[in-house]
């Protein structure tokens, strides 16, 4: 682009900063490409907001944030949707309907909860004509906070919701024979301290994150290196640089160091 410098009387051209993309990014496309296979798509139904949440959505998917660049599209019909994205608080203008959306798109299909009223009612709850949040009568998936959310909390929680329906469309059902017994993961690793450590791994970083970090965590309690475990721990938070994990990693040693 060239602009006219009026001062200078001369004509420049100004430089421009090199896009880069940031991992979590990067992880959501692999993560559509190789195992979702397709774009995501995304209905709204707004149950009763006051209109904010709805601005948030749409700076999401316009060119600034641009949601779209991963596959992640609003739809205009529930039955083509992956994904529902409830806002505003549960009214009951909208219950029905809200249900009847909920029904009427095809499984295996993720609800998000999205804004403070959407997870909760918001400043809305005690209203006589409000139910409470989209959990009151739908049964939700990824919960996105905000009065409103940002664009860049909505896209977080997209890629919440995207490992969610990757699990779903490649949700297995084993059915268990009579002399079957469950395979232990992490034996060395003993029952009390192996449960404990995983309650807090998912107080700290909810059901599936827990559940992966903490497996992460006892893998490396349990390695067979003879470096001694804290020198383990913080060579491998060293790397892995990231302040969130250290903060969980560090609580799971507390545990660790309780038991
Ligand atoms: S969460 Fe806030 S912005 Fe969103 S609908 Fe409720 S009051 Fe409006």
């Amino acid at each position: 682009m060239k602009v006219t410098d009026t001062h200078a009387g001369t004509n420049t051209v100004p430089a421009l900063g090199a896009i880069s993309e940031s991992d979590q990014i990067v992880a959501m496309k692999q993560m559509l490409l190789q195992q979702i296979r397709r774009s995501a798509f995304v209905f709204r139904v707004d149950c009763g907001g006051c209109n904010g949440c709805e601005i948030e959505i749409f700076a999401a998917i316009t060119p600034i944030f641009d949601a779209e660049r991963f596959g992640i599209k609003l739809v205009a019909s529930p039955r083509h949707a992956d994904v529902l994205l409830y806002t505003g608080a549960m009214t009951r203008a909208m219950r029905l309907p809200a249900i009847r959306t909920y029904n009427a798109t095809p499984d295996p299909k993720i609800v998000i909860a999205y804004g403070a009223c959407g997870c909760t009612g918001g400043i809305f709850h005690d209203l006589y004509c409000v139910w409470g949040g989209t959990e009151s009568v739908i049964p939700v998936d990824v919960y996105i906070p905000g009065c409103p959310p940002t664009p860049a909390a909505t896209i977080y929680g997209f890629a919440l919701a995207l490992g969610l329906l990757d699990q779903k469309l490649k949700a297995r059902h084993h059915k268990q024979a009579p002399d079957e017994e469950a395979a232990v993961t992490h034996p060395n690793v003993p029952l009390r301290l192996r449960v404990a450590l995983e309650r807090e791994a998912r107080r700290m970083a909810g059901y599936r994150q827990g559940r992966i970090l903490v497996n992460r965590f006892m893998a490396l309690l349990a390695s067979e290196d003879p470096t001694p475990f804290p020198h383990r721990l913080q060579h491998y938070l060293d790397k892995e640089d990231d302040p969130r994990l250290t903060e969980i990693f560090d609580r799971l040693n507390d545990v660790v160091v309780e038991h």
